[in-house]
């Protein structure tokens, strides 16, 4: 039996591994597609203490993989589909019909940013288009940027753009915004900041990068074009936790709910980075998590929990 299950190899699992490791814990990293997670299709990354960079994520990732493979953690690519507990650990199912036991379970299988589904959205990924206004916000400096979404997540990273760009349009499928009434008077009181109410993104436009939108109204289906230099979407997170997770998850978004030692309602069965409930999704804070999941973890296999 594996002492240490990883399932996710992003920043919080491999930092996990990385921390087990050093434990001298025997672990292995199951990652469903390749290594990195989302970080990987960030274009750069100034934002991780100690790496001043810039830095492309995936350059960035290739450390962390360089790190993990010195430390001799195998990785094993396929999608967990299951986690079951048993009297003396965890049993772990996978996709290719496969089975591992394991005695403690790190889950760090990520989020991914919902996407549009406009046309084009693929291409201009890391190319004008970008899930996180914190890393990328200042690659767009004086320049005149989208924000898609009404949430809280699209009116908190417009208003962090707004101290960086030119001018944000939000905008938004509704004439109603969802974030909190704090954050919308914020909003509404910015001067660079206009709305585009009861609007919809058909498709993104460019040679090699975001040059404009097509929008079309909800009200009316009128169709105008946006000049623009970027856009930063904000429609909502997706957690990779539904499908195969027994730990409890909090009722409105999915997300795994655990104590500040990232230990879940499950005995041995540990969370980190974006799957997890958390104020902040951002490397330094999946890195941490992975940490302390793999501290919490080693604390857990020595019988001292
Ligand atoms: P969210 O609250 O689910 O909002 C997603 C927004 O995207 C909504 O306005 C929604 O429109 C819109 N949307 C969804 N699918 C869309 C689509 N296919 N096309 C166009 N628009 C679409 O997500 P979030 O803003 O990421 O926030 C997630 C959670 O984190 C929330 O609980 C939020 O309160 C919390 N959060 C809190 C803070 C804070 O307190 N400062 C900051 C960030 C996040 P509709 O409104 O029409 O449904």
């Amino acid at each position: 039996m594996l002492q240490l299950a990883i399932i996710g190899g992003g920043v919080a699992g491999l930092s996990a591994a990385i921390y087990a490791a050093r434990y001298g814990i025997e672990c292995k990293i199951f990652e469903q597609k390749s290594i990195g997670g989302q970080i990987v299709v960030s274009a750069n990354v100034e934002n991780y203490p100690g790496v001043p960079g810039p830095i492309s994520g995936f350059d960035l990732i290739q450390n962390f993989e360089k790190q993990v493979k010195n430390l001799n953690i195998p990785t094993e690519y396929k999608q967990c589909v299951n986690i079951q507990k048993n009297s003396e650990g965890k049993i772990l199912s996978f996709d290719d019909g496969s089975r591992v036991e394991a005695k403690a379970v790190i889950i760090a299988t990520g989020a991914s940013p919902r996407r549009l589904n406009a046309k084009n959205e693929a291409k201009f990924i890391g190319r004008g288009i970008s899930f996180c206004a914190t890393c990328d916000g200042f690659f767009f400096k004086g320049k005149n940027v989208a924000v898609v979404g009404g949430g809280d997540s699209a009116i908190d990273e417009a208003l962090f753009l707004s101290k960086i760009v030119n001018k944000i349009y939000i905008i938004h499928r509704r004439d109603q915004l969802r974030a909190s009434k704090i954050l919308q008077e914020k909003a509404f009181s910015t001067t660079n900041i206009e709305f585009l109410w009861s609007t919809v993104v058909e498709s993104v436009n460019g040679d090699n990068k975001v040059e404009s939108l097509t929008l079309k109204s909800t009200k009316d289906g009128s169709v105008s074009e946006l000049k623009i230099d970027g856009v930063f979407i904000y429609i909502g997170l997706i957690p990779a936790s539904k499908d195969f997770c027994p730990p409890v998850l909090d009722d409105k978004q999915g997300y795994i709910i655990s104590d500040s030692k990232m230990a879940t309602n499950i005995e041995g069965i540990f969370v980190a980075g974006d799957v997890r409930l958390s104020p902040l999704k951002q490397l330094i804070t999946a890195a941490a998590d992975g940490a302390i999941a793999a501290d919490s973890a080693n604390r857990y296999l020595m019988g001292l929990e």
